[in-house]
């Protein structure tokens, strides 16, 4: 695999999950998700910072939301491509896909959960990403960030997998400037309307490795110390035997996610390690359904919390 074909791969995600006939209220909003976060790619921001230079660098720390946007950048990516090559005399397959390699930036902050650091090699290699890791624990996001400038000086932008709904989240633009007290570059959030459904309902049909720990009840991913299984995804044997556990709205997704030869319930998620497995056994916190069982954004971070 290349870039430009793992490009092509998420570009084939996005057309078929926009083809998608079904009448789930979730499908219907993640379509108009998609193509409002495809327009803010390919009409504003390629144009003003092109993707193929290293103008632009995609921040990446392995959660649900920043790899839903990345399937996105690397179908636009495909796109603009194709776009550029379209008057072109020559087929596609004459024409080389202008990266190798993605230009990403990771601030390595805290203890990391091991299944988080595993599934983030996964998806480097899988994604062909240039993995800038800041010194662990030795600056705050905005020094870290700095650093980063400081060995990338051509980036000018970055994108970032930040919701509406996430922490300080409400007001922000897809396009706007770093605050005063950071580093100065271009922020860029075109994922800022997508809700926790709309993520889920793509990352679940992208049929994409998503890293395990969304499948031990985990609903946002920090430190090891600040994070544990959301406590609204606890089992319950006796709210499931009346019927009131939590719904997988996702079924759908999961049984036709795209490339499945039949449909199955199974889920690509990464390995879970054993070192977490023992965390989680020692606090009592390994009888959870899976994160995507939650849909209410207003409880998303529920689990980030002192362990
Ligand atoms: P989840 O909420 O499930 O952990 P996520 O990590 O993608 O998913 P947030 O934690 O809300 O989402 O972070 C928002 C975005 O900020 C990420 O998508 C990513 O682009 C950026 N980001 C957050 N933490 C880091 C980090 N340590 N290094 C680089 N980028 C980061």
């Amino acid at each position: 695999m290349t870039l430009g074909e793992v490009a092509s791969h998420c570009y084939n995600i996005t057309t078929s999950y926009l083809s998608v006939s079904n009448d789930s209220a979730v499908i219907e909003s993640t379509k108009d998700a998609i193509q409002i976060t495809r327009n803010h790619f390919l009409q504003e921001i390629f144009p003003r910072w092109n993707p193929f230079s290293d103008q632009i660098s995609f921040s990446y720390n392995g959660g649900k939301d920043c790899q839903a946007l990345l399937i996105l950048y690397l179908s636009c990516l495909w796109e603009f491509f194709l776009s550029s090559i379209q008057v072109s005399q020559y087929p596609p397959e004459y024409h080389l896909f202008p990266l190798k390699f993605l230009p990403t930036v990771y601030i390595n902050q805290a203890e990391t959960f091991r299944t988080l650091e595993e599934s983030i090699e996964t998806t480097r290699s899988r994604y062909f990403l240039s993995v800038y890791e800041s010194p662990r624990n030795q600056t705050s996001m905005p020094e870290a960030f700095k650093n980063y400038l400081e060995h990338n000086t051509q980036t000018e932008a970055i994108v970032i997998g930040i919701r509406y709904t996430d922490p300080f989240g409400a007001d922000l633009k897809c396009i706007q400037k770093t605050d005063s007290d950071w580093p100065e570059f271009m922020r860029i959030q075109p994922l800022l309307h997508w809700s926790l459904s709309n993520v889920w309902s793509l990352l679940l049909y992208s049929n994409e490795e998503i890293c395990g720990l969304y499948e031990k009840g985990f609903t946002s991913v920090g430190s090891v110390n600040s994070t544990v299984p959301n406590p609204y995804l606890k089992r319950n044997p006796v709210a499931e035997r009346e019927g009131n556990g939590p719904e997988n709205h996702f079924k759908w997704e999961i049984r036709n996610a795209f490339g499945k030869e039949e449909p199955t319930d199974e889920v690509h998620v990464s390995r879970f390690s054993d070192s977490d497995a023992k965390i989680l056994q020692e606090a009592g916190q390994l009888d959870y359904y899976p994160g995507w069982f939650l849909v209410d954004d207003s409880l998303e971070r529920a689990g980030r919390a002192r362990r």
